[in-house]
């Protein structure tokens, strides 16, 4: 969602006249993007932010502006005060305050042009910033913004604010000039992306919006995230599977494996009701990736509710867990009435079990890819390498001389690890072994 918003400003200020910078120093406007939704997030946004006070000293004319969550839709006078030589402060996705600021700050330098252009990109027709243009495969497109859910644990909601659901015209417009400039690929984003369309009665839902998206022509891939259990349902679903663009990949956390801690982080499901859904999914889409996020060291979390997480994660045997310590956010439930009771040592030991189930999940599933062929989308090279990526959302790399930066290329996959997998493209040699290898085998 921060690199979404991150590209829109961007673009804006290359709209206005601007271009990046190579670095903070050299640069006549800084914008510092941020997320809170662990402390250590917060701590390492505030910190960064208040290092660039001698780049403010040094140049008063500098112009400093601070945005996304740390900031929040509600605005904070107290950040404002502990920062004061940052100019703006802007709530998350809207660079509407930094560009109001410069327009006043450079009144005289802006002439009408800038300012119709920066009219035409309000109504979707994203223009890329200059680096990016036929540079970027994959994008990110947020569709639901804001959140209405009140997960205990979760911030989101308190600094993003209710959900806005946007226009299936903006979005689709927003694609296609995506598309003009490159783009192959797009991820639509949502705090629960399945609840597209919901804050409008009788309005389009996900499947109308994926349906819509699925006929761009030159847009090859569509991928939606983060789902949660209770809104991913059958006609969505079914959608997928029906719409030939969009992917075999799923991302629905979980977050533990015990109803207790189910019921305390306020998520209403049930372990059941997830491992029903996991089988829905799997019906659906029999060769789908499937990722999960996990919460360890929640409040109250013993031993035999994490011994629940380990087993639910060895039985459904996902693709991808994301996981993460329980960090107390200042504001939400389970900050303010449940004492952060797991020591830092224990959820530590926690989180690396979850990672090393992981690991022997992943690299089972990943071999099941060895001797198959694949198809990737080409993102870049990498390294002297070609990287790309399945339907499923695993992670491949290639070695050719060919140009196949933004093309579909099947893949022969001769190594398959846990994270990621190697190949060749389908059809080409594999590399001829040196004779003296050969002679001495
Ligand atoms: N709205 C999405 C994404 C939320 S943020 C969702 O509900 O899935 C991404 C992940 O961060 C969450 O899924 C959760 O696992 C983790 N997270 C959120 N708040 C957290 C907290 N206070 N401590 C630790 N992890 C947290």
């Amino acid at each position: 969602m921060n690199e979404a918003d991150s590209r829109r400003v961007g673009s804006e200020l290359e709209k206005l006249g601007y271009h990046y910078a190579p670095s903070a120093a050299q640069a006549d406007v800084i914008v510092i993007n941020t997320c809170v939704v662990r402390q250590s997030a917060e701590d390492k946004a505030y910190g960064f932010t208040a290092s660039l006070k001698p780049l403010k000293q040094g140049n008063p004319r500098r112009t400093i502006a601070l945005m996304g969550c740390l900031v929040g839709v509600k605005g904070n006078a107290r950040l404002k005060k502990s920062l004061p030589h940052v100019d703006v402060f802007m709530p998350p996705g809207d660079p509407g305050p930094l560009i109001d600021h410069l327009l006043e700050q450079e009144q005289l330098k802006l002439n009408a042009f800038a300012l119709a252009r920066r009219h035409a990109l309000q109504d979707g027709n994203l223009v890329l910033p200059a680096h990016l243009q036929h540079n970027m495969i994959s994008a990110h497109v947020p569709v639901v913004y804001g959140c209405n859910h009140v997960c205990s644990y979760c911030i989101i909601p308190a600094r993003r604010g209710v959900e806005r659901s946007r226009p299936v015209g903006d979005i689709a417009r927003e694609v296609r000039s995506l598309v003009a400039q490159g783009v192959k690929e797009v991820t639509l984003l949502g705090q629960i992306v399945d609840r597209y369309g919901y804050d409008a009665p009788d309005g389009p839902r996900m499947p109308d919006l994926l349906r819509t998206l699925n006929d761009i022509d030159g847009l090859e891939r569509i991928r939606f995230l983060t789902s949660h259990p209770n809104y991913m349902d059958e006609r969505l679903l079914q959608t997928v599977a029906d719409l030939p663009k969009v992917c075999e990949h799923i991302e629905v956390p979980i977050q533990a494996g015990h109803n207790e801690i189910l019921a305390a982080m306020k998520r209403q499901y049930t372990v059941d009701d997830y491992r029903r859904l996991i089988d829905r999914i799997r019906h659906y889409l029999p060769q789908t990736g499937i990722a999960t996020d996990i919460i360890v060291g929640f409040p109250g979390e013993t031993e035999a509710h994490f011994q629940g997480t380990l087993d639910v994660l060895a039985e459904l045997k996902l693709d991808v867990c994301h996981s993460a310590m329980y960090s107390p956010r200042p504001g939400t439930v389970s900050a303010k009435i449940m004492p952060d009771d797991v020591s830092p040592e224990e959820k530590k030991r926690r989180l690396h079990a979850v990672n090393a189930l992981q690991e022997t999940v992943a690299a089972e599933i990943s071999r099941r890819y060895e001797g198959k062929s694949v198809q990737i989308l080409v993102e870049e090279k990498h390294k002297g390498k070609w990287k790309g990526r399945t339907r499923t959302n695993k992670l491949v790399f290639f070695e050719d001389e060919q140009d196949y930066k933004g093309k579909l290329v099947d893949i022969h996959i001769e190594w398959a690890g846990p994270w990621s997998m190697r190949g060749r493209p389908v059809g080409k040699r594999p590399k001829p072994v040196p004779e003296f290898i050969l002679s001495s085998a």
